[in-house]
């Protein structure tokens, strides 16, 4: 199991991206939100969703969760 967080902020083309805790592109303690303990990015994309509809997996640490 992982911590993951989702970006408050949306990047250029709208999405909050997922992290896994460790990712070295972490936004900043007031820049995420936690969203719980989750062994994959899938459930934790899931989760996200209920506070962002377009959240996506981080490209570098939730590669398979990514999207686009
Ligand atoms: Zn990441």
């Amino acid at each position: 199991m992982a911590s993951y967080y989702v970006n408050k902020n949306a990047q250029d083309n709208g999405d909050h991206e997922v992290h896994k805790e460790g990712c070295a592109y972490m936004p900043a303690p007031q820049n995420r939100q936690y969203l719980g303990e989750f062994s994959s990015c899938g459930p934790a994309v899931a989760e996200a969703k209920r506070f962002y509809p377009q959240s996506n997996g981080c490209y570098y640490c939730a590669n398979e969760c990514h999207t686009g």
